[in-house]
């Protein structure tokens, strides 16, 4: 069979693969975009967007209580989980023709089929479609890290499963303490399922700034979730409608399911990489330059299959620049500094720039700016959080390197003090900004003038790698 022929073949429908497919063929490029599932990827299909979702969903538990406070009457609420994912399922729907058909309009041809490398500028499809172009880009994403410990044991899922369960489990144990054990614990156990969360390390969200991950178990802890660090399951064993969780220390935990939240592994099975020739490192995951280059030319990665930052904008930002260099001639590439961050926890941790702990390996000493305080909405009600605001700032030029939030709409907040960030803003600039007053965002703007000054103790080695 003869291959079909275009300038650039995408493989992988989500986040980066449709940026750059969509960019290369507004550049004017012959684009084909091959995409084995369904159009809109991890962050549209099974990430993100279903995920906050189910945020918003949990959230709803605090509102009633403080609704209460300010004076509503709220008869004993009730929550349905069949409701929220039929209404979600049908959002997404509704998000995956908008994905495809915006790929259409700017004349992209799409192949809904599983491909693989075949030689040189050649992909196969699974329906033995063959097509050829002289560029071709890996962005097929990653999926849960699966252990054969588990496999077979319907009641131990990964996040996949648990968007899809038909009914909210009582009770729940995740294993894990990166970003979706953490999301999933507070959403889950607001929505009225009994929470435990099983951690092997000495405290949740390594790589988070130290107060924030201590002030987030503390709020996990209060919002009834228990929380087991230092912890392993050591066997599983499943006792009619439940599970046997057996952890070190010989304790035993028992749950209808168990959502196993243990990171992710880059996509690349049965892609044909070793055939091709393309160089994948320790975790299976593609080696790429800053040019999105693989070391076979003609063949590019962007995204979670380069497990470099596995963000959805990260993933965009790559795709889309790279369809601009390879067919815009522009020469522009990703920046990966101060890229923000939020856990969509309740409360909300959000996060841009250095840790203390970074920022004490780049400069020889800091400044910690720190408020933390009960919300003015809170003070109606029973509810003791606080919210904490961190400001790290270099002692001698007075920049700021990172900014930490621990409370609610966290994330919308710090997605605007990047900008700062990125502009190279000052704590200067912030005291000569005019605070919006009464919001919780003033705080950034009126934080005190004592901060603390704390001396690096180590020389500052050379640079500090991605997160
Ligand atoms: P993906 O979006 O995974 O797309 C890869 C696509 O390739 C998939 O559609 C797949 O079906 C397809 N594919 C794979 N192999 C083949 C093949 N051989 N042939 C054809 N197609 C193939 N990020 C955030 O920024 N914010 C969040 O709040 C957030 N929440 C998340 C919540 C969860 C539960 C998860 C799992 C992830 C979350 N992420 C979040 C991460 C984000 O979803 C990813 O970083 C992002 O989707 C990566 O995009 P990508 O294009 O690299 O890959
Ligand atoms: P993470 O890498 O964030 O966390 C994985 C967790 O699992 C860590 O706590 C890790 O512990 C632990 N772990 C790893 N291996 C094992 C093991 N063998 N046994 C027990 N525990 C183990 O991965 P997630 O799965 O939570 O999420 C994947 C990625 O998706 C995130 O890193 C993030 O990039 C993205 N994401 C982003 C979100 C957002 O932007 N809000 C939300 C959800 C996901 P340790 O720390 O000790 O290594």
């Amino acid at each position: 069979m003869s291959a079909t022929a275009f300038d650039f073949i995408v493989i992988g429908g989500g986040s980066g693969g449709v940026r750059a497919a969509r960019i290369a063929a507004n550049h004017g490029a012959r684009v084909a975009i091959v995409e084995a599932d369904r159009f809109g990827g991890t962050c549209v299909i099974r990430g993100c967007i279903p995920k906050k979702f189910m945020v918003y969903a949990s959230r709803f538990a605090d509102e009633f209580a403080s609704a209460r406070d300010y004076g509503w009457s709220v008869e004993a609420p009730q929550f349905d989980w069949a409701t929220l994912v039929a209404n979600k399922n049908r959002q997404i729907a509704r998000l995956e023709n908008i994905y495809a058909s915006n790929l259409e309009k700017a004349g992209v041809q799409l192949f809904r089929a599983r491909a693989r490398l075949a030689g040189a500028q050649q992909v196969r499809l699974d329906d033995g479609r063959l097509l050829r172009a002289p560029r071709i880009l890996i962005a097929t994403g990653g999926t849960p890290y699966r252990q054969a410990a588990w496999a077979g044991l319907a009641r131990v899922i990964t996040s996949e499963e648990l968007f899809e369960l038909p009914k909210l489990p009582p009770s729940m144990v995740i294993v894990g303490g990166g970003y979706i054990a953490v999301e999933f614990a507070c959403l889950l156990q607001r929505l009225g399922c009994q929470t435990t969360l099983v951690y092997r390390g000495e405290q949740i969200l390594r790589g988070f700034d130290q107060e924030l991950r201590q002030g987030l178990a503390e709020a996990l802890r209060a919002a009834g979730i228990t929380l087991r660090l230092n912890t392993v399951i050591e066997r599983f064993e499943s006792r009619q409608d439940q599970l046997e969780l057996h952890l070190n220390e010989g304790q035993i935990v028992r749950a209808h399911h168990c959502l196993m939240a243990i990171g992710r592994v880059p996509n690349t099975q049965g892609l044909g990489l070793a055939d091709a020739g393309v160089a994948v490192g320790a975790r299976g995951q593609i080696k790429v330059d800053r040019a999105a280059q693989t070391n076979v030319p003609g063949i590019y990665a962007v995204g979670d299959v380069t497990d470099r930052i596995n963000l959805t904008p990260v993933a965009i930002r790559e795709g889309h620049r790279l369809a601009d260099r390879l067919f815009g001639q522009q020469a522009v590439y990703p920046d990966y500094e101060a890229v923000p961050t939020a856990v969509f926890t309740t409360p909300e941790l959000g996060t841009v720039g250095l840790t203390q702990e970074q920022a004490l390996a780049q400069v020889p000493a800091i400044e910690v700016y720190r408020s933390r305080f009960r919300p003015l909405k809170d003070t109606l009600g029973s509810s003791t959080q606080r919210v904490l605001f961190k400001l790290i700032t270099d002692a001698q030029t007075q920049r700021i390197l990172g900014a930490h939030m621990l409370g609610a709409d966290a994330g919308e907040m710090i997605q605007l003090l990047a900008v700062a960030i990125k502009m190279g803003a000052t704590k200067a600039d912030l005291d000569r900004t005019v605070a919006l007053h009464p919001s919780m965002a003033e705080e950034w703007v009126t934080l005190g003038h004592q901060p603390e000054k704390i001396i690096a103790t180590a020389p500052a080695p050379a640079a500090v790698p991605l997160p």
